[in-house]
C-alpha cells in the first residue's frame, strides 16, 4: 500500500477520519488538535446522534455523568472538524472508500453486541442479554422495539459489573426518580407499571471479586422504593479470598466488602421491591414451558489458578430460583466491520498499542483503533482519554515517519460527493443541535431533562420538517 511520504510538505492538510462518536472517537480528535492544530477531521456515526454510550450506554439516573457532553461539544464546534451522522461505515462508506479518502481511519465504534452465557435456555423467551435493556431505556433506535414482560414479580440479573448494577438500579427505581431522568418516554411508561418485587443480582465469584465500582454498590443500598438484603453467610471469605484482603493491596474490594457488610446488617423496612445479592453461583440452566420460569445455579467455590487469579470452580450442588425475567450482563462484545482485521474470539481489532495489525500481525498503515474496540469492553468514560492519547501518539510519529496512508482523493469535499451519489441523507452537526434543542424543549414541556427521539425516521423527518 502507499504510504503518506511527505507530511510536512504535503499538498492537503492531514485528514483523519473517526468512525464512532463516544468517548474514544472524541478523545482522539481533541489529542490530534492539541497536537495537530489544523488538523482535518470527519467523525462518523451510524445514527443521527452523537456521544455513543454516553447517551446510548450511561444510565439515565447518572445525569451528572453526561455533562461531559461540553468537552464533545466543544472539540466538534471546531472549524476543521466535521461531524457525519446516519453514515453508515461498511456500508454506506466502505474500508477502501476511507482509505481513498483520509491519510489515516481510527476505529472508536466500541463493543456493540453482548457475550453469551453458554449454557440451555439462554434464549429462551424471558431471558435478555442486558445490553438490549439499556438500549432500550435510553432510546437507541435498535432497541425501540425490544419488549420487556414487566408483570413478573420475581428477575434475576446475572453479573457483579456495573452494567448489571445499572440494570438493577432501573428496575428498582420508583416512576417518580425516572421521571426526573431522561429515561425513554417508552421505557418510563413501561417501568411505570412494571410489578418487579424481587431483584435478584447473582455473582459466579465472592462479595470481593465484584466487578462493581464501590459508589455504584452503594448505591444499591439508598433507594428509594427498594430494599436491600445480602445474608451475612454471603460475605463469610474463603482462605484466598481473606489472604488477598489482608494482603491490602485491593482498596475496591475492602470498600465493597465494607459496603456489603453494612447491607447484611441492614433490616428490610417494607419498601415495594428488594434487591438481593448472591455470590458464588453460576447460572447452568434457564428452563421453562415456552419460556423463562426458573434459573437453574450451579453453587461454587473458589480456587488459586495457575497464574494466581482466583476462580470459580464448580461444586455440583445446585439450586432453582423461579424467576420469570433473566437479564445476562456478563459483558459487552465488539463485533466487525467488513475488510478491517477483526479478532472473532476477543471481539476486539488486533492492533499494536492501537496501530491496526493485519492478519499476518503487520501493521495496516493508516489504520488505528482506540476505546473498546481497540481494548475490549472495560473501564470509565476517562479511561478512554490516556487510551486515546497512546493511539494518537503513533499515528502522528507515523506521519513523521512517512509511514500513513496515501489517498488518492484527499480532497475535503471528496466525502461529501461520494455520499450524495450513493443517496445518504448526512446528519450534520447543525441538524444534531437541532434534534438536540427539539428533545430538549420535548422534555421541558413534561418537566423533564429531555424526551428522547428513539427513531432514525422520527429524527430524519423532524430536520426535514
Ligand atoms: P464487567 O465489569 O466486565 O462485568 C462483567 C461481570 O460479568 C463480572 O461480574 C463477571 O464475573 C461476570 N461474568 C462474566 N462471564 C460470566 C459468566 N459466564 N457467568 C457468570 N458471570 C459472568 O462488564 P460490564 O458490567 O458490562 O461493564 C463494562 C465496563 O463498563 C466496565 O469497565 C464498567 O465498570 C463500565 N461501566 C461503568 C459504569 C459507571 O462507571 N457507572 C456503568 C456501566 C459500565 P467475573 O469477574 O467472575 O468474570
Amino acid at each position: 500500500m502507499a504510504v503518506f511520504s511527505a507530511p510536512m510538505s504535503a499538498p492537503t492538510p492531514l485528514r483523519i477520519a473517526i468512525v464512532g462518536t463516544g468517548p474514544s472517537g472524541f478523545y482522539a480528535a481533541e489529542s490530534l488538535l492539541k497536537q495537530r492544530p489544523g488538523v482535518e477531521i470527519d467523525l462518523f456515526d451510524r445514527l443521527p446522534t452523537p456521544f455513543g454510550l454516553v447517551r446510548g450506554g450511561v444510565a439515565p439516573d447518572h445525569q451528572k455523568i453526561k455533562s461531559v457532553i461540553r468537552v464533545y461539544e466543544k472539540i466538534a464546534a471546531t472549524p476543521t472538524v466535521r461531524f457525519f451522522g446516519n453514515v453508515r461505515i461498511g456500508t454506506d462508506l466502505t474500508r477502501d472508500d476511507l482509505l481513498r479518502l483520509y491519510h489515516a481511519v481510527i476505529y472508536a465504534y466500541g463493543a456493540q453486541s453482548d457475550r453469551a452465557l453458554g449454557v440451555p435456555g439462554e434464549n429462551l423467551p424471558g431471558s435478555y442479554a442486558a445490553t438490549d435493556f439499556v438500549g432500550w431505556y435510553n432510546g437507541h433506535p435498535d432497541y425501540r422495539d425490544c419488549q420487556f414482560d414487566l408483570s413478573q414479580d420475581q428477575v434475576a440479573v446475572i453479573g457483579m459489573g456495573n452494567v448489571a448494577v445499572d440494570v438493577v438500579r432501573i428496575l428498582a427505581r420508583t416512576p417518580e426518580e425516572l421521571h426526573k431522568t431522561d429515561i425513554a418516554g417508552h421505557a418510563l411508561e413501561a417501568l411505570a407499571e412494571s410489578r418487579v418485587r424481587d431483584i435478584y443480582m447473582i455473582g459466579r465469584r465472592g462479595p470481593i471479586q465484584g466487578a462493581f465500582t464501590n459508589p455504584e454498590l452503594k448505591e444499591l443500598g439508598e433507594m428509594e422504593g427498594a430494599d436491600i438484603e445480602v445474608p451475612a453467610g454471603e460475605l463469610e471469605l474463603d482462605p484466598a479470598s481473606a489472604a488477598l484482603l489482608a494482603a491490602g493491596g485491593d482498596k475496591v474490594a475492602e470498600r465493597n466488602l465494607e459496603t456489603l457488610r453494612t447491607f447484611a446488617a441492614k433490616a428490610p423496612t417494607g419498601k415495594p421491591r428488594t434487591i438481593h445479592l448472591r455470590f458464588l453461583r453460576s447460572p447452568v440452566e434457564l428452563s421453562g414451558s415456552g419460556r423463562v420460569e426458573q434459573l437453574v445455579l450451579g453453587k461454587n467455590r473458589l480456587v488459586v489458578g495457575r497464574s494466581g487469579e482466583v476462580k470459580a470452580e464448580a461444586t455440583g450442588e445446585t439450586e432453582t430460583l423461579p424467576v420469570g425475567l433473566v437479564f445476562r450482563s456478563v459483558g459487552y462484545l465488539g463485533t466487525g466491520i467488513a475488510g478491517v482485521p477483526f479478532d472473532t474470539k476477543r471481539g476486539v481489532i488486533p492492533n499494536d498499542h492501537g496501530r491496526v495489525l493485519a492478519e499476518a500481525g503487520t501493521v495496516a498503515p493508516g489504520e488505528y483503533a482506540v476505546g473498546w474496540i481497540k481494548r475490549g469492553p472495560s473501564g470509565v468514560i476517562g479511561t478512554n482519554k490516556p487510551d486515546a492519547v497512546e493511539t494518537v501518539n503513533l499515528l502522528l510519529a507515523d506521519a513523521e515517519s512517512g509511514a500513513l496512508n496515501q489517498p488518492a482523493e484527499p480532497a475535503r469535499e471528496a466525502v461529501m460527493r461520494t455520499l450524495a451519489g450513493r443517496g445518504v441523507r448526512v446528519v450534520s452537526w447543525r441538524d444534531w443541535q437541532r434534534l438536540d434543542e427539539l428533545e430538549r424543549q420535548g422534555g421541558a414541556a413534561l418537566g423533564r431533562p429531555r424526551l428522547k427521539l428513539c427513531r432514525v425516521e422520527e429524527m430524519l423527518a423532524a430536520l426535514d420538517d
